[in-house]
């Protein structure tokens, strides 16, 4: 399997290489040159099998070429062994046509564990084929900083670098970063925001002698193998519920566009999706552009579901260039136009845009009610990302059983559920010792020398940190 740039101005290149460059060169973003197909009856097939099964099923079309299929079924059964739950995205029941998918049980709470546990592992495979190292250098709002460092902690290969805003993240998250005590893992506190340590993640990358040097690689959300994984969890749920045979509904909340992308795909590998629904938070970007055609950004606003709160949804150029017939000089001139007006218009990508997707967003207040109204009708706690979500299926058309995805834990987000629900949701048994573990962490100026410096006396790419 090749994989293309959906700007058309870099080469086009094997699952390893766009595993390891995350971004192309060209400013885009790699997608396969042909979508894999799974029959009706393989899909029937997967029912009752172990998700880890299902996941090679799944993936091994994309990594065809670089990665065998007995390599690959290792992987996968390593890194879903690390869930706290047997089926490991288990659906529970909240409704007569509802379920969530509960996509919760990895070691940091939110779904990304179950991409990043994977990604892990076929990294430091590829490498090791290669007989390279890398250090990965990621910024954090709050789970992706704490998914990466469980996921490569320990890691022979790669160093992980991870910054996070000095005092603005919570506790929960702050520990789930600083306890692990590998010598490869570092969480780093930058005496900023968020803004400020992506920023310096982002000078870091063009900073192109410091990137070779240290052989900085990407772990965001826009990485490929992260998607690839996450489209194995709408097989799994879909042909639990009865899929090809059944028609279902996926409800997703969406940030940067990378979950709901993966069942996108799932429904261009042949999975009969009737809806699939794009739930968003009160920076409700994506819902304004199903609704009219522009894609106009605005600031963001500060919710109680943080990981969806964004101002561009990078994963979405994925998708749009399927929508204008995989034409790149129309996305390069769509993404101009949205580097220097803050807009563009999706021209006849609309009607493909609104024919695969439904949308609605939740205002804090409706995200409060849709909290309180679930556990009063079901007994469900869902914390406020799936609670955006369960809104969202309220007002979905009817008439497809409906599937919600559930993508952290309420023990997650302790501050909002006791604001909203008046009660403290407790950490899994499994986590308990996050609140008694020893922390450390490192404190570092907003200054990309300080920073860079910090890096470059670790990495074990040029011969610092311990081995
Ligand atoms: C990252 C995240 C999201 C958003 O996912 P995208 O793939 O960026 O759309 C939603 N909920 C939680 C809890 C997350 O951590």
């Amino acid at each position: 399997m090749k994989y293309i740039s959906t700007r058309g101005e870099a080469p086009s290149l094997g699952f390893a290489d766009v595993t390891l460059a995350g971004l192309a060169r060209d400013g885009g973003l790699y997608v396969p040159e042909t979508w894999p197909r799974l029959s009706p009856e393989s899909i029937a097939g997967l029912a009752g099998r172990p998700f880890h099964e299902i996941a090679v099923e799944v993936i091994a079309p994309f990594t065809a070429g670089e990665v065998s299929r007995a390599d690959l079924a290792v992987m996968a059964r390593d890194a879903y062994a690390q869930f706290g739950h047997p089926a490991v995205t288990p659906l529970v029941q909240i409704g007569p046509d509802r379920w969530v998918l509960e996509l919760f049980h990895g070691p940091t709470l939110a779904f990304k564990d179950v991409a990043m546990q994977l990604l892990a592992r076929l990294m430091d495979h590829m490498l090791a084929k290669r007989g390279e190292r890398a250090t990965i250098v990621a910024a954090t709002s709050g789970d992706t900083g704490g998914a990466a460092i469980e996921a490569f902690r320990g890691s022979s290969l790669v160093d992980v670098v991870i910054l996070f805003p000095d005092g603005r993240v919570s506790d929960v998250q702050r520990r789930m970063m600083t306890t692990p005590n590998e010598a490869n893992v570092h969480a780093v506190a930058v005496d900023g925001t968020f803004d400020d340590c992506q920023a310096q993640v982002k000078a870091m990358f063009n900073h192109l002698a410091f990137r070779d040097r240290l052989k900085l690689s990407a772990v965001n959300s826009i990485n490929w193998a992260r998607i690839v994984a996450q489209v194995t969890y709408y097989f799994a749920a879909g042909a639990a519920l009865g899929a090809p045979h059944r028609k279902l509904s996926f409800v997703v909340p969406t940030g940067n566009f990378g979950d709901i992308l993966a069942g996108w795909v799932a429904r261009q590998m042949g999975l009969p999706i009737e809806q699939l629904v794009i739930a968003s938070n009160a920076n409700d970007i994506l819902p304004r552009t199903v609704a009219t055609g522009i894609y106009e950004t605005r600031g963001v606003v500060p919710t109680t579901s943080p990981s969806m709160d964004i101002q561009v949804s990078s994963n979405f150029e994925r998708f749009l260039f399927e929508a204008v017939g995989r034409d790149a000089a129309v996305i390069r001139g769509q993404m101009a136009s949205l580097a220097q007006s803050g807009r563009f218009d999706l021209g006849a990508a609309k009607a493909r845009l609104q024919a695969e997707f439904n949308a609605a967003a939740a205002d804090e207040g409706q995200v409060a009610e849709t909290i309180r109204a679930t556990e009063r009708a079901t007994g469900y706690l869902a914390e406020p990302h799936t609670a955006c979500a369960i809104f969202a299926a309220d007002r979905a058309p009817a008439g497809t059983a409906q599937v919600i995805l559930a993508t952290a834990h309420p023990a997650k987000f302790p501050d909002a559920m006791q604001e909203i629900t008046g009660r403290r949701p407790g950490l899994p048994p499994r986590l308990s010792s996050l609140v008694s573990e020893p922390e450390r962490v490192s404190v570092v100026a907003n200054d990309r020398d300080a920073i860079e410096r910090f890096i470059e006396a670790r990495s074990r790419v040029v011969g610092g940190g311990a081995s």
